[in-house]
């Protein structure tokens, strides 16, 4: 079947729906999800969004993120994050977003790196409120369509413009043809044995880039959190016991009880000393003890992380965490410039596919999020300026559903490869760590 939208968003995170729903009423948006709708690592996000305090933090908060990124940041992009995060922040909230109030004030808390206490958060179910904020926004919106467990396989390209979509539905193929179509994908878990991510996130949008030789950049740029829950023969996605606990007073010790590492220095340094720590103490894990603090204080601010605990038989108000690093993020990915447009007409990316320069080598805690809005925004408003003056390629084509599989399967091979290749000699040992 063809399908035509003025816009094509693919992926339903805070990346694509924020793009989404930035793009004028007038003009029509398919979006797509590979899987069920709230099947993404936005609706996972625990810690919060950072936030310049006001505008004279915004220096330091650049400054913060500069460092955290070891200074391979693009520092003009990571001017944009840190200045228009106040107003980005607003505008969530204008759709509907409760944070943590203290007093008439956010409720900031801290995480590794950052100088100040500057993340705004609910709870710790911050991800869970983001999506269902935007997703409430996306269901009455008449001018966007959503269709879930439908899969992107190809762009659809013409003298070096992007023309659209070819996608997997119900195991049929469909045509989307599109004005502009933005790759919101997400990241890359899915392809390392030990992750936080969704399982479903293998890099699909870095894989179509590859095959269209769209510029990438920093592939080997691949964030492991120091503290993901550690069960032992579980095959299962990671569960993440969020930095904002050491942020608000846990502690790191081995398993002879003794603390080893600062633990609010940036998440790689952290990462770091807890592999170092394990090999030599010859254990599979460390442990993250919030167990002094009050027990009222702990449900009530990390109810997620106490239940998800309890769930499996862990009681953390008593009992220290078994916590091991594992995957969790990836500063790379498609090369894109300020308003998000990649190297190919008419293509954008935003969101954790997309490389803004933003994290340099090491992303600062709750800076994804942030990302993921302030970019998407920009994205669409870039759109918006331009869409009127853009005509629909309407490209014939037309394929096959074995076709279409043998492309997926083939961008999952295209993406093992170039990630092996980006890791080199480290590859056995990331990716299956
Ligand atoms: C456990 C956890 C906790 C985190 N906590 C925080 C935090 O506190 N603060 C913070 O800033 N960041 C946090 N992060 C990181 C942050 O959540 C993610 O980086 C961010 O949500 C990514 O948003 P996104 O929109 O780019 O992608 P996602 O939210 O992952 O969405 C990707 C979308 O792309 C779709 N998709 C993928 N491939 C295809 C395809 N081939 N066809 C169609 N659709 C496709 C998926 O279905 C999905 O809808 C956390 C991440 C995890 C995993």
């Amino acid at each position: 079947m063809d399908l035509y939208s003025d816009v094509l968003v693919i992926g339903n995170g805070v990346a694509g729906m924020f793009a989404a729903l930035n793009i004028d009423k007038k003009y029509k948006v398919i979006l797509i999800s590979k899987t069920k709708a709230d099947d993404c690592n936005t609706y996972l996000a625990q810690g919060g969004i950072s936030k310049a305090k006001n505008k004279d933090d915004i220096d330091l908060f650049v400054e913060d993120t500069m460092k955290a990124g070891k200074g391979k940041n693009k520092i003009e992009a990571v001017r944009v994050l840190a200045e228009e995060s106040i107003k980005n922040i607003d505008i969530l909230m204008e759709l509907g977003m409760e944070f943590d109030k203290d007093g008439e004030d956010f409720d900031y808390t801290r995480e590794g790196a950052h100088t100040i206490n500057r993340i705004v958060h609910s709870a710790d179910v911050t991800g869970k409120r983001v999506f269902e904020t935007l997703f409430k926004e996306v269901e009455k919106r008449e001018n966007i369509i959503l269709y879930e467990n439908t899969t992107l396989v190809d762009i659809l390209k013409y003298e070096g413009m992007c023309a659209g979509g070819v996608v997997i539905k119900e195991n049929q193929v469909h045509t989307i043809h599109s004005k502009f179509t933005i790759l919101a994908t997400g990241g890359i878990g899915g392809l390392f044995n030990n992750s936080t991510n969704r399982r479903c996130m293998t890099g699909d949008g870095i894989a179509i880039a590859i095959k269209n030789n769209i510029k990438l950049s920093n592939l080997n740029y691949i964030q492991f959190h120091p503290t993901a829950l550690y069960e032992r023969g579980s095959e299962d996605r990671k569960f993440l016991i969020s930095e904002s606990l050491r942020g608000e007073g846990a502690h790191l010790v081995n398993k002879n009880k003794k603390r080893f590492v600062d633990e609010l220095l940036p998440r790689d340094v952290v990462a770091n000393r807890i592999w170092e720590e394990e090999k030599n103490t010859n254990s599979k894990c460390v442990y993250l003890d919030i167990s002094h603090m009050e027990n009222k204080f702990i449900k009530s601010r990390f109810p997620g992380i106490y239940n998800g605990c309890k769930k499996r038989g862990l009681d953390i108000t008593q009992k220290p965490i078994p916590v091991t690093p594992v995957q969790h993020y990836f500063m790379g990915g498609i090369d894109v410039d300020l308003n998000s447009k990649t190297s190919m007409e008419n293509l954008y990316a935003c969101g954790e596919v997309s490389c803004t320069g933003v994290h340099g080598a090491n992303r600062l805690a709750s800076n994804s999020l942030l990302e993921g809005l302030v970019f998407s925004r920009r994205a669409a408003l870039d759109i918006n300026k331009k869409i009127d003056k853009t005509s629909m390629i309407n490209l014939k084509h037309k394929l096959e559903i074995e076709e279409a599989k043998s492309i997926e399967e083939t961008n999952l091979k295209y993406v093992l490869d170039t990630f092996a290749k980006a890791l080199g000699d480290k590859k056995n040992e990331l990716i299956n760590s």
